[in-house]
């Protein structure tokens, strides 16, 4: 099996770095721009993000929460012809024929049901669950706990918060937030902030 360098050794770093170590992988390291980082959750730190081409041969993953940062990598990785990789827990639960693009990860406890396609850079965080037919965007975060219902769709770029619900056949538009445990009930048609019960924007995204 080839290396595997990350990108981003923090919290998102270290939970993607058990799930490549779960997933067979015996050389796992990592690139970060913090300084004086050497060794994180065993692994070492081999250097800045921008010296990724001189490890052309391994195979990557950018594990950086932040979605805009995630997609300006992960871009910039893919462009250069390397390998970026699509991480699955063993614990997740994912259906036959769902279709997962490349650079996301799904955590542990995640169930995918069939016929869900998601994008590029996404991450189904632990314990969540996408039910039948949603469509995820690429780099879209579906936060720990979250619940999409059958035949949702997400935007890309949007991040659903921790414990949130999405109910069936509802929309959510690119670069949207949705916040911590909001249950959304009708579909989102403006990027923004969502919050509460029913979700309803605090702000409009500038
Ligand atoms: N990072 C980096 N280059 C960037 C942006 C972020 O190396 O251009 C690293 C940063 O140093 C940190 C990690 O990515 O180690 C981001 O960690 P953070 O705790 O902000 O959030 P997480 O990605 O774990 O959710």
């Amino acid at each position: 099996m080839n290396r595997l360098i990350i990108i981003g050794a923090s919290g998102h770093g270290k939970v993607v770095a058990d799930i490549a170590k779960l997933s067979g992988y015996t050389d796992i390291a990592f690139l970060d721009d913090a300084p004086g980082l050497k060794v994180v959750s065993g692994y070492p730190v081999l250097g800045a993000v921008s010296t990724f081409s001189a490890f052309s041969q391994d195979d990557f993953f950018v594990a950086i929460g932040n979605s805009d940062i995630r997609r300006r990598i992960q871009d910039e990785i893919s462009s250069s012809g390397a390998r970026l990789v699509t991480l699955i827990h063993p614990s997740a639960v994912v259906a036959q024929d769902v279709v997962i693009g490349e650079g996301t990860a799904v955590m542990a406890g995640a169930v995918i049901n069939p016929s869900v396609r998601i994008g590029r850079g996404c991450i189904v965080n632990t314990s969540s669950s996408v039910d039948h037919d949603c469509v995820v965007g690429d780099y879209v975060h579906v936060s720990v706990g979250t619940r999409l219902a059958g035949s949702v769709c997400i935007g890309s770029g949007s991040w659903i918060g921790i414990g949130a619900v999405v109910s069936n056949n509802l929309s959510v538009c690119p670069n949207t937030m949705i916040g911590a445990g909001a249950v959304v009930v009708r579909n989102i048609e403006l990027p923004g902030t969502y919050i509460g019960i029913p979700a309803e924007q605090i702000q409009v995204a500038s």
